[in-house]
């Protein structure tokens, strides 16, 4: 290592540690850990205490925790695999130890080693055990039972690692630079600090009370033996906070300069309708030919969209809107903006049934205006492919709907300004650019960027929502359109399947549609298939006297549309489907719904497949099937269901359950993937970081970038989704 120390310090390559070579490096770099600096912002997930001695009376389930006392006793039993269980005693009360997966030379070994009487040290996480707590495979180690324990003068914590990294490689590379900057830090007492430049200005430090940033660094990889133990073990002591809250930071940072860097480039500002200057004011006569008024919420979200796209820069805004709430007809409206401007407007879909719906319901609704609407997905035959991409570029279609098919190469648009992608979470950030740089016109003096308008069915609350969606304008429609009648949701296991049937039987007989879903445990698109074929051959057994139609992932785009068709059209009684539904089925008749193994998937999942039914005005009901046993958790998660139809009720429940990354389906985002913040555990902090986050970028724009850049680094991905 560099014997003098300067600012430049920290960004040597992590090789100039001792024991650091080629291979140890490489195995860094999988974790992009490359320069001291970044192992600096490596932060421990969580410590073990092995600080002290617990007695076995104070004991809680879930700490780890070092432990002392005398061998009770000590069995074998030989089930699967060898099990071993001791119990020690340390005077306050008993706990068992357990070691299990030994083969016979092993165990013979061990109980040798743990004979009854002896005195033991272990350390371990706390469980609950059948009798009593209990530590399952514990580091231990024989002692003597006047000897005094070694214990470790502080906090060990514990790094993230992946293959091959191990944790004592982490901790061995840590050190010496930590000491480092200990020593830097007495050597300058604290003034001058320059190895870790602290970017939050001082101001802003000290009228938050943070402490610098140094010193939280230093405690959280090495905390001190006088450290506030408990704090630091639950994640909330100002130290750990303090990071917690530049990380934040950081990324609400850089989804705010993500969004501002939109701003800068053009769009074409569009005149209103209203303004009568418009020569064919579709949007008007779209609303005049719709056989219902827009709600109160839908009007609202319009007025939104209408103020974005008066303006020269690109609208970036996200509706979010429970399963149901309108959004399609607000989509309609903003394609028309720009279509009654001599524009083309672009719709996405993440799949294809859902593309072929929107399709099918912009021709009926575009089409008595005299409107082209082309259509592009995978699967489209080359005929007509060559046909719609004509019409695409030639300007001849106004709106074009399609798969990611839109973003291919060979897609080029005659005048794109408007590009509405429904169910973004389900799209990767690259395929968003993608579609974005189509409607680029380098032609034009500057830039130009079309407006953009993302629509999500996974309301989330609030304070997630400035996370996750600080670089994008949000609106909500909270709101549904009048005479809906609320989806009555039941719980029933397997068992009951005859009964249920039977329902299906009575209901399909007096003139009613259902659905019913097949879902799997793995992704696997395959099985899933599989698994609805196999249950619509035996519904169509068990039921022959009802019309019934399947339709799954994998079927031809022409066959699925063919089945949706009919069964639209009250041809097919019963639907037999995978998740392939849950995303925009439109079907107002259909007003029953059983979904088989419901406690599979997730409860956001389950609200939007529910969203199918409740449509119409007749009232509907949803049945959640489940398998038995059905585990506690998995029991008050479909209860849930049962008690709410609120997808903002519905989505805090899952979130809390499942964590963002899974719910917002957007591991890319960069919210899954913090460092050392849980956007869920410190939600608390974030109105603050967002004000505070437009405060620097106000007053203090110096400090923007290099603030992203420590925490976020080159993971650009995030900020693009
Ligand atoms: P989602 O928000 O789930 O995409 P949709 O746009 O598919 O919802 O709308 C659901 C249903 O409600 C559609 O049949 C649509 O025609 C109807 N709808 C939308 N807005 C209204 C309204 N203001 N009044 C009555 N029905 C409406
Ligand atoms: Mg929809």
């Amino acid at each position: 290592m560099k014997e003098t120390v300067d600012q430049d310090w920290l960004e040597q390559s992590i090789i100039v540690l001792k024991g650091v070579g080629e291979k140890m490096l490489e195995r860094f770099s999988k974790r992009s850990l490359f320069s001291l600096n970044d192992l600096l912002f490596h932060l421990p997930l969580r410590y073990q205490d092995k600080t002290r001695v617990i007695s076995i009376a104070s004991l809680r389930i879930g700490d780890s925790a070092l432990v002392t006392g005398k061998l009770l006793s000590c069995k074998t039993h030989y089930a699967r695999s060898a099990v071993l269980s001791c119990e020690i005693d340390d005077g306050s009360g008993v706990l068992s130890l357990r070691f299990f997966h030994f083969n016979k030379q092993q165990v013979v070994g061990l109980s040798r080693a743990l004979e009854q009487g002896k005195w033991l040290k272990c350390f371990g996480e706390i469980k609950r055990g059948r009798q009593c707590l209990e530590i399952i495979h514990p580091e231990y180690r024989v002692i003597d039972q006047h000897q005094t324990i070694q214990l470790e003068e502080s906090l060990s914590p514990i790094y993230p690692t992946t293959d091959g990294l191990s944790q004592l490689a982490i901790r061995n590379a840590v050190i010496p630079v930590i000491e480092q900057l200990k020593t830097q830090m007495a050597n300058t007492k604290g003034d001058s600090i320059t190895l870790v430049k602290d970017y939050l200005p001082p101001a802003i430090r000290q009228e938050l009370q943070l402490p610098s940033l140094l010193e939280a660094l230093i405690y959280l990889h090495a905390p001190p033996p006088d450290c506030a133990v408990f704090e630091l073990v639950e994640g909330n002591d100002p130290y750990r906070q303090s990071l917690v809250f530049e990380e934040l930071l950081a990324h609400q940072l850089s989804m705010k300069q993500a969004y501002q860097e939109q701003k800068q480039y053009h769009a074409p500002p569009f005149l209103l309708a209203a303004s009568k200057n418009i020569a064919r004011p579709y949007s008007e006569q779209f609303l005049q030919q719709l056989p219902f008024e827009l709600t109160q919420a839908q009007s609202r979200v319009l007025a939104d969209i209408a103020s974005d796209v008066s303006d020269a820069h690109p609208m970036q805004r996200l509706i979010q809107g429970d399963v149901g709430s309108g959004k399609t007809v607000v989509a309609a409206l903003s394609a028309l903006y720009a279509i009654e401007n001599g524009f083309q407007a672009a719709l996405m879909a993440p799949t294809e049934l859902l593309a072929a719906q929107h399709r099918d319901n912009f021709q009926q609704w575009l089409e008595p205006l005299g409107l082209n609407v082309a259509w592009l997905s995978g699967k489209s035959k080359v005929k007509q492919r060559r046909e719609a991409l004509e019409s695409i570029a030639d300007g001849s279609a106004q709106m074009i709907i399609g798969t990611h098919a839109l973003f291919q190469e060979e897609v080029v648009f005659h005048d794109l300004a408007m590009v509405i992608i429904d169910e973004q979470h389900r799209f990767g950030v690259h395929q968003r650019l993608a579609l974005l740089q189509k409607g680029l016109n380098k032609g034009l003096p500057k830039e130009r960027h079309p407006h953009q308008l993302i629509m999500t069915a996974t309301p989330i609350p609030r304070t997630l929502a400035m996370t996750a969606y600080a670089h994008l304008d949000c609106s909500i429609i909270d709101e549904l359109p009048p005479g809906r009648t609320p989806v009555e949701t039941v719980v029933l296991g397997e068992q009951r399947r005859d009964d249920i049937l039977q329902r299906v039987h009575q209901a399909c007989l007096k003139g009613r549609q259902a659905y019913w879903v097949c879902t799997l445990i793995e992704e696997s698109e395959v099985l899933q298939c599989q698994a609805a074929e196999k249950t619509y051959e035996q519904l169509c057994l068990q039921l022959p006297d009802l019309a019934i139609g399947l339709v799954h992932g994998r079927m031809k785009g022409d066959e699925k549309k063919a089945v949706m068709a009919s069964f639209k059209q009250g041809e097919l009684a019963l639907l037999v489907a995978t998740t392939v539904i849950e995303v925009g089925v439109d079907v107002p008749n259909a007003s029953l719904m059983i979904i088989e193994n419901s406690e599979r998937l997730g409860l956001s999942q389950l609200h939007q497949l529910r969203g199918r039914v409740g449509r119409g005005s007749q009232s509907s009901a949803c049945v959640l099937m489940y398998g038995s046993p059905l585990s506690k958790n998995g029991k008050s998660r479909l209860m849930t269901l049962r008690e709410t139809s609120d997808g903002f009720e519905v989505a805090r429940k899952d979130l809390a359950l499942r964590g963002p990354g899974e719910v917002l389906g957007t591991r890319q985002t960069g919210l899954a993937e913090m460092k050392i913040a849980d956007v869920i555990r410190d939600q608390h902090l974030i109105p603050g970081i967002n004000t505070l986050a437009q405060r620097l970028i106000n007053d203090y724009p110096e400090t923007v970038e290099p603030l992203i850049k420590r925490w976020i680094g080159h993971k650009v991905d995030y900020k693009n989704v």
